[in-house]
């Protein structure tokens, strides 16, 4: 539904951090985890336009996209990646693009430099405003993470993105049996067990 109403809701309340997604105030500084590596992240379209929040292609969520050609509004890649972020003690979506105004570009650096973006913790920061807005990553020395966090699986990440960015529209329809049983993850109160990525987790061993 409609999608356009909700941005200019967004619009109205910008500056605001939006629920499950990664997000550092200027001036501010935040230590993170990637919970997967740089090849794993999703891409996400959005739609963005001067002055108005961006959000994400209805297509992505097999909805209809009323920004899709709409006047005005550009498609721009963005990038998903789970974190944990040790601030505020939970997982979250750490979304950017790959443009001027992002710590991707750092990251992928970091990527090159160490062959992994999981062996280490980051810490992010954030100084200027709008387009003077710079973004400082510091890699952290290499150390096991210690937690029993997983990254999010590509469903789960999706509908977390999707309910950040256009709350006013339906749940994606789930045609797969799912137990909406299984037990919650303590703090991460939407996230369930079933929710997470298992598929890696190769380095198990205690040093
Ligand atoms: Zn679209």
């Amino acid at each position: 539904m409609g999608i356009l109403e909700d941005i200019k809701a967004s619009v109205a309340k910008s500056g605001q951090s939006r629920d499950g997604i990664f997000g550092v105030k200027g001036g501010d500084k935040k230590r993170v985890r990637f919970l997967n590596d740089i090849s794993d992240g999703q891409k996400i379209v959005f739609h963005d336009k001067w002055e108005a929040r961006n959000a994400p292609c209805g297509k992505m969520f097999g909805d209809k996209c009323a920004l899709h050609n709409a006047e005005g509004y550009r498609t721009r890649d963005q990038y998903a990646w789970t974190i944990w972020n040790y601030e505020e003690k939970k997982i979250q979506i750490f979304l950017f693009n790959a443009g001027r105004v992002s710590p991707v570009p750092a990251l992928v650096q970091m990527h090159e430099t160490y062959g992994t973006l999981r062996d280490r913790d980051y810490v992010i920061s954030r100084t200027g405003t709008a387009l003077d807005t710079v973004y400082t990553v510091v890699p952290m020395d290499k150390k096991k993470f210690k937690l029993d966090k997983k990254a999010l699986k590509k469903k789960k990440l999706f509908e977390m993105i999707q309910n950040a960015f256009d709350s006013a529209s339906d749940p994606i329809e789930d045609d797969e049996d799912e137990d909406d049983d299984s037990d919650e993850w303590g703090e991460d109160e939407d996230i369930e067990e079933d929710d997470y990525d298992d598929e890696d987790d190769d380095e198990e061993d205690d040093d």
